[in-house]
C-alpha cells in the first residue's frame, strides 16, 4: 500500500475504534471466568464452538478442577466427562491437561505473558495467546477469530487471509495501547451487527467508514 493510502486507512481504522468503543462500551470478554487459569482454560476449550457452549460446561469443570494442580492431576476420562459437548472434545481434553501440567511444571502454576511463553502451551495458538495477554495482562493483542477477519476484511483494514498476516496488518494501523479495546470491539460488531450471511449493513454505525455496502450494490 502507497504511503498515503497507508495513512488514510489508518485514520479510517482510528475512527472505526472511536464509534465501535461507543457502541460496545464493555469490552470483556464473553467467556465467563474467575482468574487467569479458568480463561486459559475457557479459551483453548473455545475453538470450534460458541463462547455460549462454553460457558455451559465452564461451571462444572472449574467446581470439579479448580486449581492449575487438580488439572494435572485429573485423568483424560475426567475431563472428558465435563467437556464431551464442546467438540473435539477428546482433543481439547488433552491439551487443556496436558497445559495444566506444562503450567505447574514449568511456569509455577501461574499463567505466562509472553507470547512465546504462551505459544508453548499445548492447545494455544495466537489467537488464544492473544487474548490472554489482552484481557488479562493489558498487553497490545489483535485478536483474529472468524468475526475480526470477516469485519476487517469488509472493512478494506487488511485484504490478507492468513489470520498472522491480518493482524500483523491491522496492528499496525493502530496504537499499540488500543490493539485490545479494537480487537474486541470488531467481534462484538462481526456478532451483532456484520453478520456472515446478511450483514446489517443499514443499520451499521460504522457504514460511513466502510465501502463494503457500495461493492455489493
Ligand atoms: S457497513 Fe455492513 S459490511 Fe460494513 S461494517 Fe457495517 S455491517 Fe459490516
Amino acid at each position: 500500500m502507497e504511503p498515503e493510502a497507508a495513512a488514510a486507512t489508518a485514520q479510517r481504522a482510528v475512527r472505526v475504534l472511536r464509534v465501535l468503543e461507543k457502541t460496545y462500551p464493555d469490552q470483556r470478554p464473553l467467556l465467563r471466568y474467575d482468574n487467569a487459569y479458568q480463561l486459559l482454560i475457557a479459551v483453548i476449550l473455545s475453538a470450534q464452538t460458541t463462547d455460549a457452549q462454553v460457558n455451559r460446561v465452564t461451571a462444572a469443570l472449574f467446581a470439579a478442577l479448580p486449581t492449575v494442580q487438580t488439572l494435572a492431576e485429573a485423568t483424560q476420562a475426567d475431563v472428558e466427562r465435563y467437556i464431551h459437548s464442546t467438540g473435539f472434545f477428546r482433543s481439547k481434553a488433552r491439551n487443556i491437561r496436558a497445559a495444566a501440567v506444562v503450567l505447574r511444571d514449568r511456569f509455577g502454576g501461574q499463567v505466562p505473558q509472553s507470547m512465546q511463553e504462551l505459544l508453548s502451551l499445548p492447545g494455544v495458538g495466537r489467537k488464544t495467546a492473544n487474548v490472554i495477554r489482552g484481557a488479562l495482562f493489558g498487553l497490545p493483542a489483535i485478536i483474529v477469530d472468524t468475526h475480526f477477519a470477516r469485519v476487517t476484511r469488509r472493512l478494506e483494514l487488511t485484504a490478507a487471509a492468513a489470520p498472522e498476516r491480518i493482524e500483523s496488518e491491522v496492528a499496525a494501523l493502530l496504537p499499540p495501547e488500543s490493539h485490545y479495546s479494537f480487537s474486541m470491539c470488531v467481534n462484538y460488531h462481526g456478532r451483532y451487527r456484520c453478520h456472515a450471511r446478511r450483514p446489517d449493513c443499514g443499520q451499521c454505525e460504522i457504514r460511513a467508514l466502510c465501502g463494503y455496502p457500495r461493492l455489493i450494490g
